[in-house]
């Protein structure tokens, strides 16, 4: 069985969250603000975290980044207000997998966690494909999960391994974004090829060395992405 620890101050919509997972068979643990969370993250070592970014103690972004610099690739789905465009990118940029919007349908939520377990499994054991790159100033080792900059660490979620991981088994090739979602995000229906647009735009701002002229993560209008180093 599979544990979810679910972080969020608001009460109505913990326990619904609550409830409408372990209907759906998992154990479910939860927390009222990010400092909790954070404790229960290294405590309970659950399989996912769905986590609101509005929290007391810590919030969400500061939980994650800190679970991320502690290269904890624990899966991540944020919980984002609707108006706040700005947490959405952060939170990508601070190493969470996936977000919803408030408010989102508990449904939805539900289909992207099973997605998100999916595919971060696949991801832990696989030896095939590429198991590191160098280019530029970059360095990405794809077994131990770790990225350096000019010698510094950067950031990342399983999620934007996988996509680097499929751009670099693909050099040179035209990716369409429905070959991503197909690929790296599993969804057997497509919520919005704007997804692989916002990972896109975040891992340019990571990697490229000037990310509004990028020199690896190649736009094809019309068709798709390509990576070229
Ligand atoms: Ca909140």
């Amino acid at each position: 069985m599979k544990t979810l620890l679910v972080v969020e101050d608001e009460e109505p919509i913990r326990k619904g969250l609550e409830d409408a997972f372990v209907e759906e068979g998992f154990k479910v643990i939860t927390a009222d603000d990010g400092v909790k969370g954070y404790e229960l993250v290294l405590a309970k070592k659950p399989d996912l975290l769905v986590l609101d970014i509005r929290l007391p103690g810590m919030n969400g972004l500061e939980l994650c980044k800190k679970i991320r610099s502690e290269s904890n690739q624990i899966p991540v789905i944020m919980l984002t207000a609707k108006s706040a465009e700005t947490d959405k990118v952060t939170g990508l940029e601070l190493g969470a997998d996936d977000y919803v919007t408030k408010p989102f349908s508990v449904r939805e939520l539900v289909s992207r966690v099973k997605a998100l377990l999916r595919r971060t499994e696949k991801t832990g054991g696989e030896k095939e494909g590429p198991k590191s790159i160098v280019f530029d100033n970059i360095k990405i080792d794809f077994i131990s999960f770790r990225t350096e900059k000019g010698g510094k660490n950067i950031n990342m979620s399983k999620t934007e391994y996988k996509i680097l991981k499929y751009f670099v088994s693909h050099r040179g090739e035209v990716i369409s974004r429905e070959t991503f979602l197909d690929k790296v995000w599993g969804y057997e229906k497509y919520p919005t090829t704007r997804t692989v647009d916002n990972f896109i735009v975040k891992l340019r701002s990571k990697i490229e060395k000037d990310k509004s002229f990028p020199k690896h993560l190649i736009t094809v209008y019309g068709v798709g992405y390509k990576f070229v180093a």
